[in-house]
């Protein structure tokens, strides 16, 4: 493609009118708040909020997990302890019941009982003094697992309300961007054909911005100054022909 004239007065396009370059200027205008738009649309603040509470929210998650398997693994212990705890009791209980019936024969059977009895609840004090220990161990637990499930409720909130403010922040950004956007074919359809295809392919290659205004003989594009042959060559036709000689834009005086 053709990006017309490179610089300078060749012959091979003509030079645009006022109105086509008041056009085009406005085009620019356009495209640039479309660009900042789309930017604005992509980096959405609100954003990066939601994307921060699911990020804390999920840190929360897996100290909850930790926390739920040492609390499983405590209670477990706890009643593993509580069990034999309660079968050693009946154990005596069923041993006492035996010698007050008088089924236990001789002195040496009785003997042997109460020797078990009491082995038997050595063992019980045993178990329920671990059991006891086992609790004191799932006490500071139960209060962080307390706390930090009243962390998840604040951050469950919070994730609510960063994740409308975004929704809000989102709709508004589409809504200027759609408005935006509609304003921009009867713009581009003004300009006569040579010029889009020039503006078109320079605004590609250069950022989005085609077009620079000359003003004080400053190429607003670069901000470079202008050379006294190319400000002559802009004041006898060349506004909307000429290229800056720095950044290659289309140089446009409108005085
Ligand atoms: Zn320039």
């Amino acid at each position: 493609m053709s990006e017309a004239p490179a610089r300078g007065n060749d012959g091979t396009a003509s030079t645009p009118d006022r109105g086509q370059l008041e056009a085009v200027l406005a085009l620019q205008d356009l495209d640039v708040r479309l660009q900042q738009l789309r930017h604005r649309r992509d980096h959405l603040p609100e954003r990066e909020a939601v994307a921060k509470v699911d990020a804390d929210l999920s840190a929360l998650r897996a100290e909850q997990a930790a926390l739920e398997a040492e609390r499983a693994r405590l209670a477990g212990e706890r009643d593993a302890f509580d069990g034999e705890a309660a079968a050693a009791g009946a154990r005596v209980a069923a041993i006492e019941a035996r010698l007050r019936s008088g089924a236990a024969g001789s002195f040496r059977d009785q003997e042997a009982m109460a020797a078990e009895i009491a082995s038997l609840s050595r063992r019980r004090r045993e178990l329920e003094d671990h059991e006891l220990e086992v609790m004191e161990q799932l006490e500071p637990i139960e209060l962080a697992f307390a706390a930090l499930s009243a962390r998840r409720s604040a951050l469950d909130a919070d994730r609510e309300a960063a994740a409308a403010a975004l929704s809000s922040a989102a709709t508004a950004v589409a809504a200027e961007l759609a408005s935006a956007e509609a304003e921009r074919p009867p713009l581009a359809d003004a300009l006569e054909a040579d010029l889009r295809r020039t503006y078109d392919a320079l605004a590609a290659r250069l950022g989005g911005v085609a077009v620079a205004r000359v003003v004080h003989g400053t190429c607003e594009g670069c901000r470079l100054s202008l050379s006294a042959a190319e400000l002559d060559q802009l004041r006898h036709g060349g506004s909307g022909r000429l290229r800056c000689e720095q950044c290659g834009r289309i140089l446009v005086a409108l005085g």
